[in-house]
């Protein structure tokens, strides 16, 4: 999103529009998949050299539940964005992409799951309890049964 500072009004100017999800491409790996475009509305207005700039920022995602690797979607929204910077006299345009980039980013989950309940997948077959149920045994049991041993030892 560019602010084209020369021809902004005197009482400001409102900038609605979508960024393509392709400004993560640097950030973007399996964990996440993209749904659509990054949403804007933003209100730009100049107060003496100041730039200022608020308004909402929205995108829809699927992240991998960090439990049992299923995507699940996520609505992600900053409803209060708020930027501001000095400008030089012979500015002429401001990119925002990458402040709408970072305000996303903020928001993505650190350790996103699925749901509270998810009870992700077993380490050793890997099926997901959140659909079936398998005969492996837990790794509570085996160290229970170490403290078993220890007992006897005694
Ligand atoms: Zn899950
Ligand atoms: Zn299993």
């Amino acid at each position: 999103m560019i602010i084209d500072v020369v021809r902004l009004p005197d009482d400001g100017m409102r900038y609605e529009g979508d960024e393509d999800c392709s400004i993560f491409r640097s950030e973007s790996d399996e964990l996440v998949r993209f749904k659509g475009p990054v949403h804007y509305v933003l209100d730009v207005s100049l107060v003496g050299d100041e730039l200022i700039i608020t308004g909402k920022i929205s995108m829809n995602a699927e992240f991998m539940c960090s439990r049992c690797s299923e995507y699940s979607p996520l609505y992600i929204e900053e409803s209060a964005f708020l930027q501001s910077m000095e400008l030089d006299l012979d500015t002429q345009s401001v990119d925002l992409t990458g402040d709408i980039r970072e305000a996303m980013l903020l928001l993505f989950p650190a350790y996103p799951i699925c749901s509270s309940e998810c009870r992700g997948i077993c380490p050793q077959c890997g099926v997901n309890f959140n659909k079936a149920s398998c005969e492996c045994k837990k790794p509570e049991d085996v160290r229970w049964n170490k403290l078993d041993d220890l007992a006897i030892e005694e």
